[in-house]
């Protein structure tokens, strides 16, 4: 005898309709609230099942599901796998034709359909909210709700006017889902969608399968080279942050008898997405892409990430590693940066169009990324951390837990470098500083008068290696900060004069040489 009770009613669309035999982490309370007529948030990391939240409920409940989703390329992939499931789904976007529209319209209004996905812009138009005043709508999903942040990287305006969907049908429950889990985002998203009365379902965003490593950038390819003898004919992506760089590097992997492929905007369309299909369908291939490349890709096998630059954020970096180890097998992701990266960065932060706001807050993930790679601890508990989860325990599963770094105390050398910047004005970057230290005979020196100051000289014994260590982990611990207008120069906090006045110690990372196989204690 079928059980009439909701959970039981539940389990059975899930088996009989998706096939699966169980709901996983939060799905069934999710579902559960949402089919009650409850509005609920969904903090899910990518490839933890969103999707069934909001489709599961669309057949529970009476009347048509509403998807809003920005992802025009996802939705008809998406559609697709409904009608599959005999699940009567349509999409509304601009690449349907105008007879096309026509026609899912007509579905809907004939009570036709189980759920739609639109465009936010189309689905915010006058004559589609007339149209759904005629229908029986079962739920508003939003998807990829962080697009209403204005600091996220995938802001769409339209997504601050979704606000209508309460206040036209305030009956109506709404559930909004993403992946992005910061949680100044998360306060956007409960603010700008009027969710205060929602439910919260945070999932835990750890993947314990995916080992964390950072590096810093000497040789680039010789490094990526030595990262990807670990992952001979696995599938993998590399991430660089140029076209040109994502050109190069595809060569040069090939040169070296890996089935590399380049992935840029700037290629024509038909081979990018030859590229792609490639990507999915056949073993072992490493995609060399910029970023562009990766948004809603479900490749379960995917067995590493590699970053040849910093990333522009924790939330971007964990987007990007998260396309590794979908099938819970073991996966890498793998780092290498520089500190020309971080002087990149602030640059291009401080020249953008951005409000002085905007720019603040790029800042501070700037500097919460870069004080994530610079860690001594475990790179997962902080991760974890900036997403406002805890983790009690070092992972075990990152290099700093399997290779902890050696430090050495770096008080003197930090004195030096602070009182070198502080001396020649604050305002210059970190290469003509070290060649102060050094003692370096420069056109720019002598012009300046720089062999002159207390501190030419005075750093010689180190190399020039060491000495941009030391300035990068100064910026990442705050002992530095970006002069802020465009020209990488450097210039004290209110925390460095602690350490000029020898009242605090520095303790510094040894850089790591190689990531494999070595440990850095013995590497010196
Ligand atoms: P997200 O949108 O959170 O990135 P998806 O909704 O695309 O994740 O789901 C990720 C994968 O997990 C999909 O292949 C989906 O079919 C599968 N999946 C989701 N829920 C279940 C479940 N309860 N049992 C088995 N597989 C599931
Ligand atoms: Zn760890």
């Amino acid at each position: 005898m079928p059980d009439s009770s909701q959970p039981q009613r539940l389990l059975d669309l899930l088996q009989h309709t998706w096939g699966y035999s169980a709901f996983r982490g939060e799905q069934q309370a999710v579902i559960e609230a949402l089919v009650a007529g409850r509005d609920c948030l969904v903090l899910m990391p990518t490839g933890g099942g969103k999707s069934l939240c909001y489709q599961l409920p669309a057949l529970a409940r009476p009347g048509c599901a509403i998807v809003v989703s920005p992802l025009i390329a996802l939705m008809q992939d998406q559609v697709e796998a409904l009608q599959q499931l005999g699940v009567r789904a349509a999409f509304l976007n601009s690449s349907l034709s105008a007879e096309a529209a026509r026609e899912v319209t007509r579905h809907l209004r004939k009570g036709e359909l189980d759920l739609l996905y639109v465009a936010p812009e189309r689905l915010l138009s006058q004559t589609f909210l007339e149209q759904l005043d005629e229908v029986r709508i079962a739920l508003f999903a939003i998807d990829e709700a962080h697009c209403v942040s204005q600091w996220g990287h995938d802001f769409r305006p339209e997504y601050r006017q979704l606000d209508v969907l309460h206040r036209r049908w305030p009956e109506v429950p709404r559930i909004a889902l993403t992946a992005t889990a910061d949680l100044p985002t998360r306060t956007e998203i409960i603010e700008r969608l009027n969710l205060e009365s929602a439910e919260v379902f945070l999932s835990s965003f750890d993947r314990p399968n995916i080992c964390y490593r950072a590096e810093v950038k000497r040789t680039g390819l010789n490094q990526l080279f030595d990262f990807l003898a670990g992952h001979r004919d696995e599938a993998g992506i590399v991430y660089c942050l140029s076209r040109r760089e994502v050109d190069r590097t595809a060569d040069e992997l090939c040169a070296r008898g890996i089935r590399a492929l380049p992935y840029h905007a700037g290629m024509d369309s038909q081979l990018r997405a030859e590229h792609q299909r490639r990507f999915l369908r056949e073993e072992g291939l490493v995609m060399v892409a910029t970023i562009a490349f990766g948004m809603g890709i479900d490749k379960p096998d995917v067995r590493f990430v590699a970053h040849m630059n910093l990333p522009k954020s924790i939330e971007g970096y964990y987007q990007e590693t998260g396309r590794a180890g979908r099938d819970g097998e073991p996966a890498e992701a793998w780092l290498c940066y520089s500190l020309a990266d971080v002087v990149n960065l602030s640059r291009m932060i401080d020249e953008s169009e951005a409000s002085e706001a905007r720019k603040w807050a790029e800042r501070r993930r700037l500097d919460a990324l870069l004080g994530l790679v610079e860690t001594t601890q475990c790179r997962r508990q902080l991760l974890l951390a900036s997403f406002g989860e805890s983790y009690p325990q070092p992972c075990g599963n990152c290099d700093n837990c399997l290779e902890p770094p050696e430090t050495w105390d770096a008080t003197r050398e930090a004195q030096q470098a602070l009182s070198c910047v502080y001396r020649s004005g604050q305002r210059f970057g970190s290469a003509h500083l070290i060649d102060i230290l050094r003692g370096g005979n420069t056109a720019k020196i002598r012009d300046f008068g720089h062999d002159r100051l207390s501190t030419y000289g005075i750093g010689a014994q180190h190399d020039a290696n060491t000495w941009r260590s030391v300035f990068r982990q100064l910026l990442a611990a705050g002992l530095l900060q970006s002069t802020g207008d465009g020209i990488a120069g450097l210039r004290l906090t209110q925390a460095s004069r602690q350490v000029l006045r020898g009242e605090q110690s520095v303790y510094l990372r040894r850089d790591r040489l190689r990531s494999r196989g070595k440990q850095p204690a013995t590497e010196r």
